[in-house]
């Protein structure tokens, strides 16, 4: 394998959140040499940063958001990724008991149909900048799709790790763009034990391993595109599902970074986190309200959020408290119910993680942490085209008949 060439675009530095070392070179790392601790990227201090016209003008696409996003110069890969839809969903408003809702639906991601093509956006351009080998991925599914079909895209070598037993959907949808899939007998955990080993190993960049800090900012798109698409405004809450719990963080992260820009007012939204109660890691530290992160072994259907062991657990559980939301778990009959209301409210079919946030928005308002004042936005993170087999008894009550008039007739009576 050849290291790409040298690439027009640059990577932001590093620093440690705990000892604030920086690290002055950027380059792939997972946490921080000295003390271990979680990276995260640092801008500089005088960049200069867009108005509302300057950012409206731009494409319909994440990089719209360019100057919040890890890197100097135009990107070179996954330039059209993001900009989806935010539907309005008033029949779900009047099933929560809330003023608003709206659906921020990635299930129609352009890329892959997940919200993990904005995380792979960012990081498939730090592979570039950092002109490493190869891309590379512990996934639950959704990642394992859009890492491959990025990599397919560049025409780069993909090695895409994930638990054996994933949806057919999750599979088929990986090994069609013909990457290196590797199936591990284990849990997600223990792939990306795994993928953490290999990164000291091989000129991989593993998206959420050792490029994780560059990929975590991917995340941040969902909210800006939010505030934009509502106007140059921010709900009061918003749900999101939690896997790994950076998509929640870097909600928060994305709001507070727009309300210091001067480009939305007001006060930050609520940020709720929802979970299958299977693997509910980060909803039972919220209840706790204190202590360590207890990892759980996944026992649900909702397997792109089944991880035992989350990396940004302790980080998810502090801001959903710090921005006066909360979490909720669902079970897996409930997420069912969760997919089919969603559905039949709205029009879209999301995944079971989407069922999951449905389920949790249900439950939050009939805990009253939804209350009628509220603008929520449910964030529709994955595609239930996926997931179809976590339907699949429904159809038994599909009537089966001859193509005859007397017995769609017998049906009608
Ligand atoms: C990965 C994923 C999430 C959130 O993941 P985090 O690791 O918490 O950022 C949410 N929904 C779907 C469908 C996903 O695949
Ligand atoms: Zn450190």
């Amino acid at each position: 394998m050849t290291a790409l060439a040298p690439s027009a675009i640059t990577a932001h530095p590093l620093a440690c959140l705990n000892c604030g070392k920086t690290h002055d070179a950027p380059r792939p790392a997972a946490v921080c040499e000295s003390c271990l601790g979680p990276l995260d990227v640092v801008y500089p201090a005088d960049r200069v940063l867009p108005d509302r016209e300057t950012i409206s003008a731009r494409p319909h696409a994440l990089w719209r958001y360019r100057e919040w996003l890890p890197f100097v110069g135009e990107p070179v890969a996954a330039t059209d990724i993001g900009w989806t839809p935010l539907r309005e969903a008033p029949r779900v408003a009047s099933a929560l008991g809330v003023r608003r809702v709206w659906l921020k639906i990635d299930a129609l991601s352009s890329g892959t149909l997940s919200f993990k093509d904005r995380v792979v956006a960012t990081a498939i351009n730090a592979v570039h900048a950092f002109g490493l080998d190869a891309i590379a991925c512990a996934s639950t599914g959704n990642l394992a799709n859009a890492v491959a079909a990025a990599a397919a895209r560049e025409g780069i070598p993909a090695w895409i790790f994930v638990p054996e037993d994933l949806e057919v959907a999750k599979l088929v949808g990986t090994l069609v763009y013909n990457p290196r899939l590797v199936r591990v007998r284990g849990t997600y955990d223990d792939v990306n034990r795994l993928c953490a080993q290999l990164a000291d190993e091989y000129a991989w960049g593993i998206a959420n391993v050792n490029l994780r800090a560059y990929y975590g900012e991917g995340s941040k798109t969902m909210a800006f595109e939010i505030a934009e698409q509502l106007g140059w405004r921010l709900p009061t809450a918003v749900v999101a599902p939690m896997a790994g719990g950076s998509l929640v963080t870097k909600l928060r992260k994305g709001f507070g970074e727009f309300l210091s820009a001067g480009l939305v007012q007001g006060s930050s939204p609520r940020v709720y986190g929802a979970q299958a109660s299977g693997c509910a890691p980060i909803v039972r530290l919220v209840e706790r309200g204190e202590g360590p992160l207890i990892p759980e072994r996944p026992d649900t259907i909702a397997r792109s959020l089944a991880i035992g062991n989350p990396a940004d657990g302790l980080a998810a559980a502090r801001i959903l408290r710090e921005s006066g939301g909360g979490a909720a778990h669902v079970s897996d009959d409930e997420l069912r119910d969760g997919i089919r209301e969603l559905a039949a409210l709205t029009g879209v079919f999301g995944e079971t993680a989407a069922g999951v946030t449905y389920a949790a928005a249900k439950a939050l308002a009939a805990r009253g942490a939804l209350s009628p004042d509220d603008e929520v936005v449910l964030c529709i993170t994955g595609n239930g085209l996926k997931t179809a087999e976590s339907l699949v008894h429904d159809l038994k009550n599909v009537p089966i008949i001859a193509p005859r008039l007397r017995e769609v007739a017998a049906l009608v009576s």
